[in-house]
Order: C-alpha cells, then structure tokens, then sequence
C-alpha cells in the first residue's frame, strides 16, 4: 500500500531507463572502437582552479541516451560563477560531484540509446536548454517552455557519463555539459535541425540566449509582437539582441535598446534597434524617454490617439522585453545603475504601455517593489519569460530556419569564438562583459 501511494522517485525518471538495458549499449559496439576518449572541461571543489580540461573516456548509453558530437556551445553569463569559481553562495552536493558546465550546445548525433525516437546517428541536432518531453503536463497544455523534465536537474537526477583517469565518475551539468567534445544528453533534450550553417553561428542561434529573446517575440508561447508596434528592449546581452532581432522580424516599427554599454548599443542599431538610450545618462528619466519615443504622431484622443498623461500614463511601449539580471561581478566597461538588476527591471513594468506585455527572462538578485496601483490596475501583463516561452521542438527549427535566410545575424552576437582549451578566458571576457558573447567550437 505505502510503496503504491509514494511518489515516483525523481531519480527513476533517469534511473529506470539505465537499468533497463542490461548493461547499456557499449558505444564502442556501435562505433566498433575502443570506449571513446574525449576531451571535457570539469569544475569541481571551489575557486578559481575548480574547473579543468580533462581527458575522459564515455561511458556506455542506454534507454533514451543520445550522445552528440560537439560542434559548438555558448558561454552562457548564468553559469560563470560556477565555471569560474566565484565566491558566492555554492556549497551542496553538485559542487563536489566532477560535473561538466555548460548548458546547450549544438552537433551531431554519435549513437542513440535503444529507445530514441526523435533522432538518430548523423542528425544534426540542438541540445536545448530547455527540454521538451512532450507528454508531461506542462507541455501537453502548451507551455513546453515549463516542460517539467526541466526540473530534473538535481544531484539525484544526474546520471555518470564518463570517467576520469582516475575513475572519478563524471556528470554532464542539466544533462548536456556543453563545454566537452561529447554531450551526452536525452532524447527530451536535443531537436533535429536541418541547415548547413556553420557550427559558431548555429551554436548561438540555437543557445538558450537566443532561444529566449526569440522565443520572446517571434513565438506563439506568450505574447505576440504585433507588425507596427513599439517594443523596448531592455538589456543588450545575447538575449536582449536576439529579442530585437526577433521584433525586427516580427514587424515592429519602433525598437529601442536599452543598455549601459556603448559597444552593445552599438550591435543593437545594427540588428534592428530604431532607438538607443543608456540607463546611466537617462537615470530617473528612462521611462519618461521611452514613454515619450512612444507617443507617435497621433495624441487626439478622439482619434486613436495617446498621450502620456493621467493617473496610469497612457503612452508607453506595446511590448516589453526585460533581459538584464544581476552582476556576477563588476564589468571591466560601463556598468549600469543597478548590479542587483532589480531597478532595470522596474522600470521595463514601468515603461510597458497600459494594454501592453512585458516578458521578463533574467536573473535578478533579491525583491521587487512595484507602484501598487500600476500592478492592480494599470492593465500590463507580466509573462515570466523562461526561454521566452519558446517550445523547443516547435521553435527551434524555425529559428534556425531565420539564420538560414538571413533574418537572423548570429556574428554580430558571437563576438568572441575560440576552441576548447581557449574556454576559460574567453568565460572571463563573458563575465566582465567586455565582449557581447563567445562561442566555444569543439
Ligand atoms: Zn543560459
Ligand atoms: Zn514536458
């Protein structure tokens, strides 16, 4: 009766499947080679030196393994700390555990587990940071973005992949482990893409950052950006810059950009930008510039018009795109008002029209306070923007796909593209933002 009622254990999701196949499906069966060596960056333990470049040989897949052949991976900011060794909060069994960083990645498919379906060796395929099972609740009602596998990312859920010399078994970080010349991953991880696009450029498009910005504002998933509308952008990393390609696409007449650092409001009026503005010039003035850039020509309220008067401010942009989170560290060019990112990302509420969007997708530090009646009645609509609402399966290929036809510069973003064993200075440059992102090739 007990054992009927418990809940399924986390760890089985994974588990099950190992056990399964007795004894897993030797790859070097299927290669007909010896157990592969790879090369793989591993963090472990605390400081700077926690995270090395090791030689490792993979393990044998099973179930719903795929193991794919890395092309490229972004040097995603969210995981520097980890990376890099930062001081911070830490601790916990994942900072013993030899794990490999990195959370996305692109390549091709080596070998397949018993039980894949949606690829097969040969396919290029995007590791997603976000999976998508397609049958959990989540994603059978739409929010693939949400898809519940996401969560499996704990000490307990992360299954061995490889060893190290020494036999220490290794993991893959969010079951990807991007920063290695193999990912071994799940099937709910990777999507099958079709393109020719070179590995630096298809890893940025298909990076979590770029996911996100144009999930935010070319997919179905929470808001749609309508042809002619004003969007605001605030924040120009990876994310934000795909967020105003995305509304470039999508049609929108006014973008503007907001950001600290010249050089990216630079790349932001490259890719689509109408409009820049720096949060340090405009101060307390930021969202009365962005309200008055929207006011358009028409403010006869008879007539279709708006204006920015009264109690709820009637101009604003259409749609919002909030992209800023907080400072790892201090940036080595123009840091803006707010470390936290809690202050950029009162303002994006605030300078969201009355009717409008705003999708929020950073990593802000501590509380929000809002003027209460602007968020009782002041008719924005908040969208926690997880990778922008995209749905993997659905999205991704179409992303790709606006790479493809050049409607998407992925250059203009990957501003730093280096091999593996350059991964470390280049996360530097990542985290001291002194370049937009960087593209690790394998
Ligand atoms: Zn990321
Ligand atoms: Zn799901």
């Amino acid at each position: 009766m007990e054992e009927k009622d418990a809940a399924p254990s986390r760890r089985g999701i994974f588990k099950a499947g190992m056990a399964a196949a007795a004894g897993g499906i030797a790859l070097a069966q299927q290669a007909k080679s010896p157990a592969r060596k790879f090369r793989g960056w591993v963090s472990r333990g605390s400081g700077p030196g926690r995270t090395t470049l090791q030689e490792l040989t993979l393990r044998p897949i099973a179930g719903r393994q795929v193991v794919v052949r890395t092309e490229a991976t972004n040097l995603c900011y969210s995981n520097a700390p980890f990376v890099l060794g930062l001081p911070g909060p830490g601790g916990g069994p994942l900072q013993q555990m030899a794990l490999i960083q990195g959370h996305g990645g692109v390549g091709v498919v080596e070998a397949v587990g018993p039980d894949v379906r949606r690829v097969q060796p040969g396919d290029r395929v995007c590791v997603s940071g976000t999976p998508q099972c397609g049958s959990c609740y989540q994603c059978l009602r739409g929010r693939a973005d949400m898809c519940q596998f996401l969560g499996r990312q704990g000490p307990g859920d992360l299954v061995p992949i490889a060893d190290m010399r020494d036999g220490t078994p290794v993991y893959a970080n969010s079951h990807i482990g991007g920063l290695a010349e193999y990912m071994v991953t799940f099937e709910e991880w990777v999507v099958p893409v079709f393109t020719k696009a070179t590995a630096a450029e298809l890893g940025m498009v298909c990076s979590c950052v770029s996911v996100a910005g144009l999930g935010a504002t070319t997919s179905q998933g929470l808001a749609v950006v309508a042809p002619g509308s004003i969007v605001a952008v605030v924040g120009c990393g990876p994310l934000g810059l795909s967020a105003i390609q995305g509304a470039r696409i999508a049609g929108a007449s006014t973008i503007i950009a907001v950001d600290p650092i010249r050089a990216r409001r630079d790349v932001a009026l490259k890719v689509g930008a109408t409009h820049v503005l720096d949060p340090n010039v405009n101060g307390d003035k930021l969202v009365d510039n962005v309200r008055a850039l929207s006011n358009g020509p028409n403010n006869r309220l008879w007539a279709g018009g708006r204006d920015s008067g009264g109690l709820l401010g009637g101009a604003g942009a259409d749609f919002v795109v909030e992209g800023v989170g907080a400072d790892h560290a201090k940036p080595k060019l123009e840091a803006g008002p707010d470390p936290t990112g809690i202050l950029p990302l009162r303002q994006a509420y605030e300078m969201c029209a009355p009717g409008g969007h705003i999708v929020t997708t950073s990593l802000p530090r501590g509380n929000i306070s809002l003027p209460a009646v602007l968020f009782t009645i002041g008719g924005r609509t908040h969208h926690a923007g997880q990778a922008g609402g995209a749905s993997p399966m659905r999205d991704i290929p179409r992303f790709v796909e606006m790479l493809d036809k050049g409607q998407y510069n992925a250059s203009a973003l990957a501003t730093t593209v280096i091999p593996i064993e350059r991964m470390l200075e280049a996360y530097e440059e990542v985290l001291y933002r002194t370049t937009v992102t960087a593209i690790m090739t394998a």
